[in-house]
């Protein structure tokens, strides 16, 4: 059967077709400091940011997109710039003509099954019209009561949220389209994206795809996770274009999202100089340029066969270079031994400490989030086969959450909520009290026990 294979057009990038993979982030400033987010955008292009998304929650922050696209313009930097929209139709067909791309997820545009359709058709017709690209992005943990009422909460049922959108461009002869679809699982992720794969192939269409793992924290544990979720997917020809997100400053995910980019282009290689294979055992010898650069290499050289169960058990063996030059020895320094827990951890094959999920941040986020998911991380590394998320606001992140024991929300004002599954239990907890209040109600109900696996 013959397949149409569409190519993204979103300014002067070109996404899909053969096309480099495209690496993107997104601003974590209030969209309404145009001023900061100027800054923040100029930042990020010069480190590498080949597209950069805001959020947009409303008209005021349509009207702060157009003023930053003047702003880069006369700057003369010309980064795409993407509109983040959530619940809002109507503020996705005012920044639509604004914008060079806009990521939605039709779904939650309303309640109402049809409404939501009809929506999404008039949205359609604005971005035709004015040349914008769109990004249908469903996530796990929201994904509709139509949806997983059909399919139940699976990765199929990603891959079918998104088939019902991508049917509807289809038929309006609109192609110039991107599709996601994410979770902070990297089991759940890499099949999610198969299905779609093969979905778009039977449909005779197939959508560049964007591909990333959602809410994967911070530090080594983000690093790790995004690599062994997006290098699994990337390996297969899956992904076009990409974002590594961590709890972090923005610019801190651009070297990830580089590194995996060129990896997957040929333009780098793995530091990995032996490999030692006696049946599913594997003992493998780095010669790392840097730690970062072990962390990285290691997630994907592995990541996948993790993944799969081909690889059961790991060693790693060898040395990176320290800052200074001197060379670490991965045994006697215990590093091997941390980072083959963290690679069994990120592909759920061994939980050896709680599962953190952290939202990276965005404009929406009016608290300390970086900060928040430390001081959660300090105070809750004792625990066991619990899940934990640090989400930055109220609106998304309870419905972000996927599949989280436990949720720590910003509220804004200092205010932090917190959850047991989607249900609050408490409100309002000023933000300097909320991590031990979390761990009291944590461990009060014994959260100890539940199988991740
Ligand atoms: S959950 Fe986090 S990333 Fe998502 S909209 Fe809220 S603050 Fe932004």
């Amino acid at each position: 059967m013959k397949v149409n294979e569409w190519v993204a057009r979103v300014g002067d990038i070109r996404i899909g077709g053969g096309n480099p993979i495209v690496v993107q982030t997104m601003c974590n400033t209030h969209t309404a400091d145009v001023d900061a987010s100027f800054a923040q955008c100029v930042r990020l292009y010069e480190a590498g940011a080949q597209l950069i998304r805001l959020t947009v929650p409303g008209p005021a922050e349509v009207e702060s997109m157009r003023m930053l696209r003047a702003r880069l313009d006369d700057a003369g930097i010309p980064v795409p710039l993407v509109a983040d929209i959530h619940f809002s139709a109507a503020t996705a067909l005012a920044v639509a003509p604004v914008v060079e791309k806009v990521r939605i997820n039709p779904g939650n545009f309303h309640r109402d099954h049809e409404t939501a359709r009809s929506l999404f058709g008039q949205l359609l017709g604005v971005c035709a019209e004015s040349g914008t690209a769109i990004r249908i992005g469903v996530n796990h943990g929201s994904l509709g009561e139509y949806i997983t009422g059909l399919y139940g909460n699976t990765p199929e049922a990603m891959a079918h949220a998104a088939m019902e959108w991508i049917r509807m461009c289809i038929e309006a002869r609109f192609f110039n389209v991107v599709v996601s679809l994410k979770s902070s699982n990297t089991v759940v992720l890499v099949e999610a994206y198969r299905h779609l794969e093969r979905m778009m192939r039977e449909a005779g269409h197939r959508f560049p795809l964007h591909v990333g793992l959602t809410e994967s924290g911070n530090g080594d544990s983000g690093r790790i996770k995004s690599c062994v979720g997006i290098s699994t997917l990337l390996s297969e020809g899956l992904g076009d274009t990409l974002r590594v997100s961590l709890t972090e400053d923005p610019e801190a995910e651009l070297p990830v999202a580089r590194y995996l980019a060129d990896r997957y282009e040929g333009r780098t290689a793995s530091s990995l100089v032996s490999l030692k294979v006696e049946g599913k055992q594997v003992c493998a010898r780095y010669e790392a340029p840097s730690r970062e650069r072990l962390l990285l290499d290691a997630s994907c050289d592995f990541g996948k066969r993790l993944l799969e169960g081909s690889v059961d058990a790991l060693t790693l063996e060898g040395t990176y270079l320290d800052t200074d030059g001197t060379p670490v020895s991965l045994t006697d320094s215990g590093f091997g031994a941390y980072l083959e827990d963290e690679l069994m951890q990120a592909a759920r094959r061994r939980f050896y400490k709680p599962e953190y999920i952290a939202c990276p941040g965005c404009g929406r986020t009016m608290y300390d989030l970086q900060g928040a998911l430390e001081e959660v991380k300090a105070r809750t590394a004792h625990l066991k086969n619990v899940v934990i998320a640090v989400m930055g606001c109220i609106v998304n992140g309870p419905g972000e959450m996927a599949d989280a024991d436990w949720g720590y929300v910003g509220e804004g004002g200092g205010k932090v909520s917190i959850y047991r599954g989607k249900t609050p239990v408490l409100r309002h907890v000023p933000q300097e009290e909320a991590a031990d209040r979390l761990l009291e109600l944590i461990e009060s109900e014994g959260s100890q026990g539940r199988a991740l696996l």
